[in-house]
């Protein structure tokens, strides 16, 4: 019997986890017991460290405590740091990170999502709307991965247990854009989304958006108004910001003043005054609205209507010689006539400011490479829907590598306008709201209209916008 302490740990135990593992939690292994490895370690937090190593080693884990100059034996003796130090691994990481976003940023895709699960983590992309899977990292590396985004983005990296918002400016060669970071706790750990923000929406006109060329006359015709509200209806993800940044666009002149209140700001606009929400400081939208009036604008920009008082506010402005723009969470164009009316916005002030009300989507594009010829049968479209009589067939996506294997390419937005005439004006006025006799007689086309010309003219499939479909 030796009374020399040893400190070698064998072999097999040893394999259990990594160097990296080692020293980042500092933990070593002593024993595995029916399934249950048990570790010692002189990090004092054991509860949270027992939570992440049984989700990271994917197995239960017993911890005991242990001093500090113990565990550093044992790490010296059993594990070698690797070769590479730690500011040469946080710039492998780096590369790994400039990777991803320069891929994303090829494939023309909005977002990234990094999902921790039990066994690893998947990292999906959007593309077109959609999300896909492109890599999946092991649960050993994303830690590291989370801890270098959230360095770059300027977030807390030891803050794990709440979200956390921040930014980060990506340069590859000449190309410079902003992404926006949001972490969120989750069973596993921190979910990451990176949105990344693509300064050529403002390159984008109200040409290149998808309205026809009479929708694209007629909502030319209601912008160039001196004073009213023009509203932009959709849910996430309609491309109504697009629409309304490129609306500023067209309307920013010299001889104008434009205001704008967003949260958050995007994109920033050349020669106009954008300010940032602060609900943290009481600074909401009626806030804003109030402070703006006081600048003589000639044209506001409202992020979004989102309670009754950002709708008092944003009338009352558009009563007051000023044109109005913003988006509101409907379904329709119609709908948002309504929804004002909920918002107890008086018919007759409502009546006398709204000047067009428009309903968005955005619609996938078929990949021209592979999208397949299909004859057209009632079951393909929803219960109820009536197929055109000229319909004889339709396309589907099936998927290339042009493509990504998705089937599609692209993405454009389809309109449902909304002119608001003396007939409608007087209709609003006394709540005399039988829109689809209205509709009939104006030849108004809907969203659906718009959905089922795109299927017709095979630039769009039937699943793709088969909820247009069937709401009816
Ligand atoms: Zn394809």
């Amino acid at each position: 019997m030796s009374n020399v302490k040893t400190y070698e740990i064998p072999v097999d135990l040893k394999q259990l986890i990594t160097s990296n593992q080692a020293f980042h939690y500092r933990i070593v292994p002593v024993a595995k017991e029916e399934g249950v490895l048990k570790l010692k370690t002189d990090n004092q937090d054991i509860k949270g460290l027992q939570n992440e190593l049984t989700i990271i080693l994917g197995c239960p884990v017993d911890i005991a405590l242990e001093t500090k100059e113990e565990i550093q034996s044992y790490l010296t003796f059993n594990y070698r740091k690797t070769t590479v130090s730690s500011s040469e691994k946080l710039q492998y990481e780096d590369q790994f990170l400039q990777k991803l976003i320069a891929t994303a940023k090829d494939f023309g895709s909005s977002d990234i999502h990094m999902e921790p699960y039990e066994k690893l983590c998947r990292v999906r992309f959007r593309l077109d709307g959609k999300l896909k899977e492109q890599y999946t990292i092991s649960n050993t590396e994303y830690p590291q991965l989370v801890n270098q985004i959230k360095i770059q983005s300027g977030l807390d990296i030891s803050q794990k247990r709440l979200a956390q918002d921040g930014r980060i400016t990506f340069k590859e060669g000449t190309d410079e854009f902003d992404i926006r970071v949001s972490t969120m706790p989750t069973l596993y750990g921190e979910k990451i989304v990176l949105r990344l923000l693509n300064r050529n929406t403002q390159e984008v006109s109200l040409n290149d958006l998808g309205f026809t060329e009479e929708e694209i006359e007629e909502y030319r015709e209601a912008i160039k108004k001196p004073q009213g509200i023009i509203l932009i209806s959709g849910p996430t993800g309609s491309g109504k910001t697009t629409t309304l940044y490129a609306t500023l666009k067209e309307l920013n002149k010299e001889t104008t003043n434009i205001l704008t209140i967003e949260d958050p700001i995007e994109y920033t606009l050349q020669g106009i005054n954008q300010v940032q929400l602060r609900e943290d400081i009481e600074f909401d939208f009626p806030a804003a609205l109030r402070a703006f009036l006081r600048q003589d604008p000639d044209i506001i920009m409202v992020g979004e209507i989102r309670d009754d008082r950002t709708a008092g506010m944003a009338i009352k402005a558009a009563l007051t010689g000023h044109l109005v723009l913003s988006t509101i969470h409907t379904n329709s164009a119609w709908a948002t006539i309504s929804r004002l009316i909920d918002m107890k916005v008086p018919a007759f002030l409502l009546a006398n400011t709204i000047a067009m009300s428009i309903a968005q989507r955005l619609v996938r594009q078929l990949c021209p490479h592979c999208k397949t010829k299909k004859h057209a049968e009632t079951r393909d479209f929803p219960q109820g829907f009536e197929i055109p009589k000229k319909m004889e067939q339709h396309y589907v996506a099936v998927g290339c590598n042009h493509c990504y294997h998705t089937g599609y390419m692209g993405r454009k937005a389809i309109y449902e306008i909304l002119p608001i005439t003396k007939e409608l004006e007087t209709a609003i006025r006394h709540n005399e709201l039988q829109i689809d006799a209205y509709i009939e007689k104006r030849k108004i086309n809907t969203l659906q209209d718009n959905a089922i010309r795109m299927v017709a003219d095979g630039e769009t499939s039937v699943e793709e916008v088969y909820a247009l479909l069937a709401d009816n």
